[in-house]
């Protein structure tokens, strides 16, 4: 097990329908040592790529792009949630169903922030069924900016966001990937990486 796999199963809370709730070190309280040991490993995963964007997604990617960003040099770029799209114009705009809250929210990035020139890193910290990374996907394709890679803290193997999205031929790095976990007793099987 690695160092985020063994935390999980530590620390990590099971609920009803999918859910696993990390709050005490990933997306509530956050652990800044663990951070930095991620980002570490996404920079390691994505040597030699000409990243100089970290794209993320408001609001807890924020922290894990914060902290991955220092290891590329590169600014960070999130995605903000927003009810109304009447910026559009000088704004990219994608939709996206939030698995977590069940709702639909209008994610925005400012043109100037994206352009052409970029070469782009995605980081969130769950992939569950692929909807927020489609979007971050869709922004960047509008942009014309090159997608270098995509770096995931938690991805739930057994819903299908991760497979579609290696199937389209995105360079996905998660650094957990859950295969199974059962809420009735608590346990969480990891698919091994290499
Ligand atoms: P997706 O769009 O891939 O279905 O879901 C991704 C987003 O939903 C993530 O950015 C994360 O905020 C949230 N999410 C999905 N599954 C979980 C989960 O099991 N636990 C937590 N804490 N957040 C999740």
């Amino acid at each position: 097990m690695n160092f985020l796999e063994e935390r999980i199963e530590k620390e990590g809370i099971i609920r009803e329908g999918n859910v696993l709730k990390v709050d005490s070190f990933l997306n509530h309280q956050m652990d800044i040592e663990l951070f930095e040991q991620m980002g570490v490993e996404f920079k390691k995963r994505f040597e030699g790529k000409p990243i100089n964007k970290i794209l993320t997604i408001e609001a807890s990617g924020i922290g894990i792009a914060c902290i991955a960003a220092r290891h590329f040099h590169a600014p960070v770029v999130f995605a903000k949630k927003s009810k109304s799209i009447n910026i559009e114009g000088e704004m990219y705009v994608a939709e996206v169903e939030s698995f977590t809250h069940k709702c639909k929210n209008h994610v925005i990035v400012s043109k100037k922030f994206l352009t052409p020139q970029d070469h782009v890193l995605i980081i969130d910290d769950f992939l569950a069924n692929g909807c927020a990374l489609q979007g971050l996907i869709s922004i960047v394709h509008e942009s014309g900016a090159a997608l270098e890679g995509i770096g995931i803290a938690i991805e739930k193997g057994f819903q299908p966001g991760g497979r579609a999205i290696r199937n389209l031929g995105y360079p996905l790095e998660s650094l957990a990937i859950i295969e199974e976990m059962d809420a009735k007793n608590g346990t969480i099987t990891f698919r091994k990486q290499i």
